[in-house]
Order: C-alpha cells, then sequence, then structure tokens
C-alpha cells in the first residue's frame, strides 16, 4: 500500500528529502508553477481536481481548464517520471444535509467522470497516464450504485471520498465495500488520518491512500514519534495540550534531526513547522511499514532518505 502525502504550495517540499515520496497535489491555481522547482521531483503523483477549492468559487470550473491544469503540473515533473494518475472533479458531499442533495452530488460526480473519461481517451496520453473514477456515496447501497457506474464506463483505477466527517467504523465498511467490487488492488482512498484505518487499509489490501496529517499536525505543534507510535505537542506552543508535552527531542534519524533536532521545537515561523512536517512525514512512514511488514506484506526501503 502506498502512501501518498498531500501537497500543496505552502508545504514542506517531502521529495527533496526522500527520494521515494509520492505526492498528491491539487489542480488549483497555486499550485502551477510550483514543483519545477522541486530539486528531486516525485515518481509517482496523483492530481485531483481541488474541489474543496472550487466549489468556494462563484462558479464550478470548466472540465477542459482543469485537465489543462493538470497536465501543465504533469509537465513540470521529469519526463521519466513512472506513474501519474489523473482525477475527474467530485461534487463534495460533507455539506449536503438532505437525502435529495446527496444523490444529486453523487450523480453530478457520475456525469463528472463520464465527461472526463471521454476527454482523456481523446486526448490519448500514453499509458502511464491513468484516469481515476472517484466514488462517493452516503451509505452502501450508493457506495455499490456509483462503483458499478464507473466501471461500465471504463475506469480502471479508482478512489473513494468523502469519509472524513465519517466514524471510522463506517468508513473501513465503505473501503470495504467498493474494493469488493473494483478490487482493492485499483482502489486509493482519499484523506486518511488514523492509524486503525492504516491497519484496516491494509488489511482489505487497498493499493494507495493519501494523507496531509505530517503537515497538519506540524502546523498544530504536534511533533511525532514510531515504535511506538505517539504524538506530543511541543513545550513552548500555546496549544492546548490533547496529547503529551514534550521540550526536548527524542532520538531520531529523520533528516531534520541529524542536523538540527533542537529546529523541531521552535513554533513558528511557519519554516519550522516545515521541519517538523519532514519528521513527522518520516515517522508515519515507518509506522505504516512497520504495520506492512507485520500483516505478512513488503517492507519500503526505509534507507532512501536523500542526506543533502
Ligand atoms: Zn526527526
Amino acid at each position: 500500500m502506498e502512501f501518498y502525502v498531500g501537497w500543496s504550495h505552502s508545504d514542506a517540499i517531502f521529495s527533496n528529502y526522500f527520494s521515494d515520496c509520492p505526492m498528491l497535489v491539487s489542480a488549483v491555481p497555486d499550485n502551477r508553477g510550483t514543483i519545477k522547482r522541486f530539486l528531486n521531483k516525485p515518481k509517482r503523483i496523483m492530481i485531483d481536481c481541488g474541489s474543496v477549492y472550487y466549489v468556494k468559487q462563484r462558479e464550478r470550473p470548466k472540465l477542459k481548464d482543469i485537465f489543462n491544469l493538470q497536465l501543465s503540473i504533469v509537465e513540470e515533473c521529469d519526463v521519466d517520471i513512472e506513474s501519474i494518475q489523473m482525477v475527474h472533479f467530485d461534487e463534495p458531499m460533507m455539506n449536503k444535509v438532505l437525502l435529495s442533495e446527496k444523490y444529486m452530488a453523487m450523480e453530478r460526480t457520475l456525469f463528472n467522470a463520464y465527461e472526463y473519461i471521454n476527454l482523456f481517451k481523446k486526448t490519448g496520453l500514453p499509458n502511464k497516464f491513468e484516469p481515476v473514477g472517484v466514488i462517493q456515496g452516503y451509505d452502501l447501497a450508493s457506495i455499490t450504485y456509483s462503483a458499478y457506474e464507473l466501471v461500465k464506463m471504463g475506469f480502471k483505477n479508482f478512489a473513494i471520498g468523502s469519509l472524513l466527517a465519517k466514524h471510522y467504523k463506517t468508513q473501513i465498511d465503505f473501503i470495504k465495500c467498493a474494493a469488493d467490487i473494483v478490487g482493492a488492488n485499483n482502489l486509493h482512498v482519499f484523506g486518511v488520518t488514523g492509524i486503525p484505518q492504516m491497519h484496516a487499509m491494509v488489511d482489505i489490501g487497498v493499493r494507495s491512500f493519501d494523507s496531509t496529517r505530517p503537515t497538519m499536525a506540524a502546523v498544530f505543534f504536534q511533533v511525532f514519534y514510531s515504535r511506538p507510535f505517539r504524538t506530543y505537542i511541543i513545550e513552548k506552543s500555546h496549544a492546548k495540550p490533547s496529547s503529551a508535552r514534550l521540550n526536548e527531542p527524542l532520538p531520531c534519524d529523520c533528516p531534520i534531526c541529524l542536523s538540527n533536532p533542537a529546529d523541531l521545537f521552535i513554533p513558528s515561523p511557519r519554516d519550522y513547522s516545515k521541519l517538523r512536517s519532514i519528521h513527522n512525514y518520516y515517522h508515519l512512514r515507518i509506522e505504516l511499514n512497520d504495520i506492512r511488514l507485520k500483516k505478512g506484506g513488503e517492507g519500503y526501503a526505509l534507507s532512501n532518505v536523500l542526506r543533502t
């Protein structure tokens, strides 16, 4: 199971520190022109449509405009990039209350998927470009319906979204339901934050997931450590102590701690939060790797830290 780190233009450049670092980037205007400045570019990338950004705008973007923005982001990557997954626009379900609104969001997402795969086929991109169909539903019946419709349209790769506000057991039921229809090894899970979900996804055998948790935790003054996985709040922050506080670094071999571990404990400005996110990413990867190994899967190459 691959871990795509959710990335946007103001975040740390994870791939400058880790040679193997799949990334999820949204096709929003501020992300244009950013990847070309990376020292080490991602080998595998997923580009979504930035639905959460665009639904706040007055009008939905034109399909062709978003598609072109996605392609321009790919052009900034190296020519030998291995895998490019491109995701169509999904109508977010989070703010929908009535059943009729949720149903309409699902139908709208399916219509977008249909338009997108047609445009994708017409464009005739090389094989390493893969269109991803978004499975979206509010119960098992709608998840099932949505998954079958996408299969009929010809999608081979799928992602399941709109899980965020749900209880983690419901999230796992939805993921299982989708995986049963499209095949777990063709399924990506959007926006995962919890360790229990990571265990369940490894059991189910899903292909990949993405998370912005290393960055979000760093912004909220949290530092991760692994073996065992735990979270601390840095002593100097004014954040409410939802976790134990820590006032000095523990032993760590991440690229930040190898040079200056005390930097993790400087609350702001943003540059220090970025350093914390690199450290957090390192430990979340170790935790995920250990989960995979414990369950009999293959581990990642954890030694591939770029020593800069
Ligand atoms: Zn560290």
